[in-house]
């Protein structure tokens, strides 16, 4: 897509002075083959006004905010603009106080919410892997005691880093919150973030001893003799490591809360990615058309989730953590504290589930599905007889070591199984997985051959 951004600051105030310009520059970068319907993808439309478009085909109107980090602003997107403009000119961002102060907001929360909202705009979805010659080490943020290797102590967050090695100068970085610096956590970090094939240097840490197993060129640098530092073996990663807490100590006064620090990390990646960029006007066209691609965060979703000291590092924060993003969600209800490594590893499975965009977690069960009921309070129902609805609900007994499958729906041939098979492939051996008939509109029926290993109750 061609890029069209103003190159420095006098060209963005000629180019937008009135909220009509600003509509006019998201309309072309949100729909550059011209517009198309959000709920039927119908191609033809008109200007019911300036900002909002009616489809020809199923006559739904959809303003050029609809469904974008800007949704139901009430604020003008002039201010929008110049906060983004704001937010990616200055090499070091802008934290809430600072930016209320220079635009005049009345409250720190709306600045603050803007700010994330962005920030939850910053990763573009599908984006390259880094590759080459790349380093890859573990540091703590947010503390100042030295903990145990491998763990995150208390108050800290453990972060696996990776940069790619241009010679001397750093290439592009990626980030993770992890809560320990376990084979699985930084292998999957590894395979994520970094394409195969690469070399990857760490230093001697056991957890990285896979990493040639799993397809990449492994470069071990240790401390040998004395005078050495650690971090002088992985100098790209000494780098960025300052730079980043340079830049929370700074800009944002070391006050980031453990719960947000994975998107302060994307902020800090998206401007450090792209600090060669010629032209500032480049970050500010990218982050526009990122945040039309993000969904709708309210003040409300932002803050939902606070860490508690309680719930800092276990299982149930680090899942909702991991998996919640602009088009699925996850979460559980307020009186869990922490769930069991099979569920969590069940909701995982269900996560990949291509339609599946809600998963509940309750005390003893998983609802997932790609409907929610209602808008109010948000939470997902499968509706097992209801014609569209992917979902399904299990519930666990851990004393009894069993899994049901209470309801399961459906309608497009296919994602029963997958979620099936995602809910079997997290559980143990020695479970046993158990049918409830009648709740699964004769899918059980068409499919109980493939699993005659399950139990079946009938009531
Ligand atoms: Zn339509």
């Amino acid at each position: 897509m061609e890029e069209f951004y103003p190159k420095n600051h006098q060209e963005f105030l000629e180019w937008f002075h009135r909220e009509e310009d600003c509509w006019e520059y998201l309309y072309k970068i949100r729909w550059p083959e011209g517009f198309v319907c959000l709920i039927c993808n119908h191609g033809k439309g008109w200007h019911v006004r300036r900002n909002l478009m009616g489809c020809a085909s199923c006559h739904h109107e959809t303003s050029v905010t609809s469904s974008t980090i800007f949704h139901k602003s009430r604020k003008p997107l002039i201010l929008w603009f110049n906060v983004i403009w704001q937010f990616v000119s200055q090499k070091t961002g802008s934290s809430a106080i600072n930016l209320k102060e220079a635009m005049g907001f009345g409250s720190y929360e709306t600045t603050w919410s803007w700010l994330h909202k962005l920030r939850r705009a910053m990763i573009r979805p599908g984006r390259d892997r880094l590759n080459g010659v790349v380093e890859v080490d573990e540091t703590v943020i947010g503390g100042v005691h030295p903990g145990k290797r491998g763990r995150g102590a208390y108050g800290k967050t453990l972060v696996v880093v990776a940069t790619e090695c241009l010679g001397k100068k750093c290439g592009r970085v990626r980030f993770r919150c992890i809560p320990e610096a376990t084979t699985q956590n930084l292998l999957s970090f590894i395979s994520d973030f970094i394409a195969p094939g690469s070399k990857i240097i760490t230093d001697g840490w056991a957890g990285y001893n896979d990493v040639e197993k799993a397809g990449y060129k492994h470069e071990i640098h240790v401390i040998k003799g004395s005078g050495r530092q650690a971090h002088d073996l992985l100098p790209h990663i000494h780098l960025v490591d300052s730079l980043v807490k340079r830049w929370i100590n700074g800009t944002h006064q070391g006050n980031i809360d453990p719960y947000h620090l994975p998107f302060y990390l994307d902020e800090f990646a998206f401007r450090f990615n792209r600090r060669l960029s010629s032209h500032r006007g480049k970050l500010f066209f990218r982050l526009i058309q990122q945040s039309l691609m993000t969904s709708p965060h309210p003040y409300k979703k932002l803050i939902k989730i606070k860490s508690t000291k309680k719930y800092e590092k276990n299982l149930l924060s680090q899942l909702i953590k991991d998996l919640n993003t602009s088009n699925k969600q996850v979460w559980a209800l307020k009186k869990i504290k922490d769930i069991d490594p099979i569920i969590e590893e069940c909701v995982r499975n269900l996560y990949k589930v291509r339609p599946i965009k809600y998963i509940k977690i309750t005390g003893d069960g998983i609802i997932a599905s790609n409907q929610i009921e209602g808008s109010r309070d948000k939470i997902p129902i499968t509706k097992p007889f209801h014609s569209t609805a992917i979902g399904i609900r299990l519930i666990y007994d851990h004393q009894f070591k069993t899994l049901e499958f209470y309801e399961i729906n459906s309608p497009i041939k296919g994602w029963g199984e997958e979620m099936v098979k995602a809910a079997l492939n997290s559980l143990p051996l020695n479970w046993r997985p158990t049918v409830i008939m009648d709740w699964s509109e004769g899918f059980w029926d068409k499919i109980k051959e493939q699993y005659n290993h399950l139990n079946w109750l009938n009531f």
